[in-house]
C-alpha cells in the first residue's frame, strides 16, 4: 500500500514472471482509480472504430476498480458532452457489435462494469460520465435534477447551499450519482425512538429518492436506441432504479428535503461483547444507540475488542463540546495511511507475514483512537454532508464482502449478535490453524427499507432490485442491517472464510424473522477460492432473495429496454441468465 513508485506499475510488474498475483493486487490497490484520458491517434481510432460519431472524442484508457482486482489496459473510452451524444455513441456501438459500459469513479468491487481479464482489444467502450454529465438544478423546492456523472460531494454541496440535504449517504464523496444509483447505495439511518421522517427524506437507499430518470433505451418503432424519461410510477422505472449496469442513465430527478445539522460522536470505549451482546441484556448495545439517535456505524478491527463506534444525532444547534466542521472528511488519520500501518501492510504484502493480522488490527484501532483525540474529531457537528461524507480515495484499499439483512427493528440486536458471534468464533478457529483471513475490519450499519411512499409521488414503485426492496411476504420488516468484512486483497484463506460467513448468513437469515440479500457493489457468491462464482448463489439464492417473479420481471424489463445487450458483460449475463 505504500509503494507508489512508477517501477511498481502493475502492467510492467505483470510481465515479470517473479511477480505474484498477490503482489500485483496489493500494488494495484495503491493506485488511484481515476481514469487517465489520453486523446487517441485519430487514424488509429478511425481504423478500429469506423464511423464513430465525429464530435465525440475517443481515448485509450485503463480500467481499474477500487482494489485493482479487476483491471484492463487500453480499452477505448469516450466522454460524451451531452445525453444526445451518449445516444449517438450507443447507437454506434449497437450497429458495430460493441458493448457500452458506463463508468463513474470505478470505486466498487464487483464485476458490474467489466470482468477480470477483459483484453485491450475487446469491443468494450467505456463511457465516462464524470467529465460532462454533471448538470445540477433545482426543479422545485424539493426536487433536484442531476446529471449522473455528478459526484455525491458535488450533489450534497449543491443541496446544502439551497438548505437541502439527505438523511443518509454513502461515506465516500467521490462516487458518481449514476454509479451509486446502479447499486442502491446507502448510508446508515433509521428513525430514532420518537423521530418522524422529515418530508423529502428516506431512511432507504438513494434509489428510493428518484422521482424520474432518463435512460438510453431501445425503441422498436424508431429502430434505434433513444433517450426516454421514466417517472417513478411507471412499471419500467422500477427496474431502472437499481439496474446493476444493465442500462445507461443520463439524468435523474431526486426528491430532497430540508437539510439538518448532524452531530457525530465517535468512541472506542465499549467492548464488542457489550455492543454486540445477545438481545435481552442491559448495557450499551447497538440497538440502544439506534433508539437514542437512529444513526450508527461500528468499525470492528480484526482481533480487537473495542470497535470504533460512531453515533450521529440530529442537533439543530451546536452542542457545547462538539467541534463545528465546515467541510467533510474529518478523519484525516484514515485518509492518509500512517507509517505504522503502512509498514505492517508492506510486510504482509511481501508474502510471508499474514500472521501479523492481529498486530495490524490493533494498530488500526490505536491509530483511530489516537487520531480522534489528536484531530479533535471525536465529537463533530455541522450541516449533514460534513459528517455523512468521511472517506477519501486515499484511504487504505481493502476488499470487502457485503450483505443486507432485512428484518424488524426489534430484531436488529439479534442479527448483530448472531453474526458477530459466528464471525468471532470462526476467526478464532482459523487463527488456531495459523490462518488469518481478515486483517481489516467488520463494519455494521443499519438503514430503513425503500418505502416508495417516501418519494411523495402517487403510485411510486419500489426499486425491483434494491437490497432494500420491502419484502412482499413480510410487510412488518422495516429495517436492514448492513454487514461488511474488509481485508487486504490477496489475503490467503479469505475466500474460504468469507464463503463460510456467507453460507451462515444465507442460512441463518432466511426465515420468518429475517432475510439476507447481497450488497451489489461488494463481494458475494464465494466459493472456496473465488468470489462472484458460486453457481447456487448466483443462479438460485439471489433471485429467490428478491422473489422469482420480481427477479424475472426486472430481468425482463432490462432485456426489453436493451434487447441487443449493448449494456452488459459476461458476468451480468450469468447473473441475469
Ligand atoms: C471505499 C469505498 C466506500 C464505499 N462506501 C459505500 C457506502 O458507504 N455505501 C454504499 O452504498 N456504497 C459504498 N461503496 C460502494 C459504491 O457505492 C459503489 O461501488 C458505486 O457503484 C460506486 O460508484 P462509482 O461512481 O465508482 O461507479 P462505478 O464503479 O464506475 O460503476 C458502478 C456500476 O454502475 C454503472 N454505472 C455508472 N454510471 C452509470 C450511469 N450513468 N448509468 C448506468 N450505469 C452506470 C457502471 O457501469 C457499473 O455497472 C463504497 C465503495 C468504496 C470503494
Amino acid at each position: 500500500m505504500t509503494d507508489r513508485s512508477a517501477s511498481n506499475h502493475p502492467a510492467e510488474a505483470a510481465a515479470d514472471p517473479s511477480w505474484s498475483r498477490r503482489g500485483f493486487l496489493l500494488s494495484a490497490a495503491a493506485l488511484a482509480a481515476i481514469p487517465v484520458l489520453i486523446a487517441a491517434d485519430p487514424a488509429v481510432a478511425a481504423e478500429e472504430l469506423p464511423d464513430f460519431p465525429a464530435d465525440v472524442g475517443l481515448y485509450r484508457s485503463a480500467y481499474r476498480n477500487w482494489v485493482g482486482e479487476i483491471t484492463a489496459d487500453g480499452l477505448w473510452a469516450c466522454a460524451p458532452t451531452s445525453p444526445v451524444q451518449v445516444v449517438d455513441v450507443v447507437n454506434w456501438a449497437w450497429r458495430h457489435g460493441w458493448t457500452v459500459r458506463a463508468r463513474g469513479s470505478s470505486h466498487g468491487w464487483s464485476p458490474l462494469t467489466i470482468t477480470a481479464g477483459t483484453p485491450a482489444d475487446a469491443k468494450v467502450l467505456l463511457v465516462d460520465t464524470a467529465p460532462h454529465l454533471t448538470g445540477l438544478a433545482l426543479d422545485s423546492p424539493s426536487a433536484v435534477r442531476a446529471g449522473t456523472g455528478v459526484t455525491l460531494e458535488a450533489l450534497l454541496t449543491y443541496l446544502e447551499t439551497h438548505g437541502l440535504g439527505v438523511t443518509a449517504a454513502p461515506a465516500p464523496g467521490d462516487l458518481t450519482l449514476g454509479g451509486a444509483l446502479a447499486v442502491d447505495a446507502h448510508g446508515t439511518a433509521v428513525p430514532a425512538k420518537d423521530e418522524e421522517r422529515t418530508p423529502g427524506h428516506t431512511y432507504g437507499s438513494l434509489s428510493n429518492l428518484v422521482l424520474s430518470l432518463t435512460a438510453v433505451v431501445w425503441d422498436e418503432r424508431a429502430g434505434s436506441y433513444v433517450l426516454r424519461t421514466y417517472d417513478r410510477d411507471e412499471a419500467d422505472c422500477a427496474a431502472l432504479l437499481t439496474h446493476l449496469g444493465r442500462s445507461l442513465v443520463t439524468e435523474v430527478v431526486l426528491r430532497v428535503g430540508a437539510d439538518a445539522n448532524l452531530r457525530c460522536v465517535s468512541r472506542t470505549d465499549i467492548p464488542a461483547a457489550e455492543l454486540f451482546a445477545a438481545p435481552g441484556l442491559d448495557g450499551r448495545t447497538l440497538a440502544s444507540f439506534l433508539d437514542e439517535a437512529g444513526r450508527v456505524e461500528a468499525i470492528w478491527f480484526a482481533y480487537t475488542e473495542f470497535p470504533w463506534f460512531k453515533v450521529w444525532s440530529v442537533a439543530p444547534t451546536k452542542p457545547l463540546t462538539a467541534r463545528h466542521v465546515t467541510s467533510p472528511y474529518n478523519y484525516p488519520f484514515t485518509d492518509s495511511i500512517p507509517t505504522l500501518v503502512a509498514d505492517l501492510v508492506g510486510r504482509m504484502a511481501s508474502g510471508a507475514a499474514w500472521y501479523l493480522a492481529p498486530v495490524l488490527g490493533s494498530a488500526q484501532l490505536d491509530v483511530a483512537a489516537a487520531g480522534l483525540l489528536a484531530t479533535l474529531s471525536a465529537d463533530i457537528w455541522g450541516p449533514s454532508k460534513n459528517t455523512l461524507l468521511y472517506i477519501r480515495p486515499t484511504t487504505l484499499r481493502l476488499t470487502a464482502n457485503g450483505y443486507a439483512v432485512l428484518t424488524t427493528r426489534a430484531q436488529v440486536q439479534r442479527v448483530v449478535a448472531e453474526f458477530t458471534s459466528f464471525y468471532r468464533e470462526r476467526l478464532t478457529a482459523y487463527a488456531a490453524l495459523g490462518r488469518f483471513p481478515v486483517n481489516g475490519s467488520v463494519e455494521i450499519r443499519v438503514t430503513g427499507l425503500d418505502d416508495p411512499a417516501d418519494a411523495e409521488l402517487d403510485g411510486a414503485r419500489a426499486p425491483l432490485l434494491s437490497a432494500l426492496r420491502p419484502s412482499e411476504a413480510h410487510a412488518e420488516w422495516d429495517t436492514a442491517v448492513w454487514l461488511d468484512v474488509l481485508t487486504l486483497p490477496g489475503t490467503p484463506h479469505a475466500e474460504a472464510f468469507l464463503r463460510e460467513l456467507e453460507q451462515f448468513l444465507l442460512r441463518a437469515f432466511d426465515d420468518e424473522r429475517a432475510l439476507a440479500r447481497v450488497e451489489w457493489s461488494k463481494g458475494w457468491a464465494y466459493t472456496e477460492d473465488a468470489v462472484w462464482s458460486d453457481e447456487e448463489v448466483l443462479g438460485t439464492t439471489i433471485p429467490a432473495s428478491f422473489g422469482e417473479s420480481v427477479w424475472g420481471q426486472a430481468a425482463g424489463v432490462l432485456d426489453r429496454l436493451d434487447p441487443h445487450r449493448v449494456f452488459g458483460n459476461a458476468f451480468l449475463d450469468r447473473l441475469f441468465r
